[in-house]
């Protein structure tokens, strides 16, 4: 089994404050992105690594030997153009957010062999929820209902998918696509049969300024024991 992965990092990162993009802000001593890559080229199934850059920034500041595309103005708009660039004709298609740093080998390759199960279109890394969550109405203050907790999972990246079915769903139009705040969504829409695989809470994405401190620290602990 042969995977591309796609690595979205494009998005400017607003809820940070940062003066530059969001995946080249420093963590743990390097740039977001860089953890990221250096999981994934850390599992022997990648073949090719894309990565969606927002637009200006040199793709000199990826390792060689990584794609460098130009990100679009939503997620999925990212996805589509990483998914553009992949070579040759992998099984299939991995896409990870540059902003969740701590992803390590071991959890891509169990999100990557579940994706390979038969009768399987796509695969996701997933973690328990600890807080009740409730639906809200329209006013944004009423509560709806409370939901099931043991029903429910906080969906992370990696997301893996066969290749023709990411390439099927991304070719919806720009405005069902745009909209999209995850690429399994768009795949459970069009029918295909998705599973999760319990990964670490420590996946976090990094959106405002304590997450990033979080990561900080968690990293700094990871390479304190290795
Ligand atoms: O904005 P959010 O944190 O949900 O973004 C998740 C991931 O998607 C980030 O790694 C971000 O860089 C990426 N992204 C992108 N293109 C966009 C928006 C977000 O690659 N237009």
């Amino acid at each position: 089994m042969i995977a591309a992965a796609l690595v979205v990092a494009a998005g400017s990162g607003e809820r940070l404050g940062a003066a530059e993009p969001k995946a080249l802000v420093a963590c743990g001593g390097k740039p977001l992105v860089s953890w990221s890559l250096a999981a994934l080229a850390a599992v022997p199934q990648i073949t090719q690594i894309v990565v969606a850059l927002p637009p200006g920034v040199d793709p000199g500041v990826l390792p060689s030997g990584v794609t460098a595309v130009v990100g679009g103005a939503e997620r999925s708009h990212s996805v589509r153009a990483a998914l553009a660039a992949v070579e040759g004709e992998p099984d299939l298609v991995l896409v990870h957010d540059a902003a969740r740093p701590l992803i390590t080998a071991e959890e891509i390759a169990r999100v990557l062999q579940a994706a390979a199960q038969p009768g399987v279109d796509g695969a996701v890394a997933a973690a328990p929820v600890s807080d009740t969550i409730k639906a809200i109405g329209p006013d944004g203050v009423t509560v709806l209902r409370t939901l099931e907790r043991g029903a429910l999972v906080a969906v992370q990246t990696p997301q893996v998918f066969r290749r023709s079915v990411l390439e099927r769903v991304l070719e919806q139009p720009d405005t069902i696509v745009g909209a999209a705040t995850d690429d399994a969504s768009l795949v459970e829409v069009a029918g295909g049969t998705v599973v999760v695989v319990p990964t670490s809470p420590e996946n976090l994405k990094v959106t405002t300024p304590l997450d990033l401190q979080l990561a900080e620290l968690l990293l700094r602990q990871r390479s304190a024991a290795t």
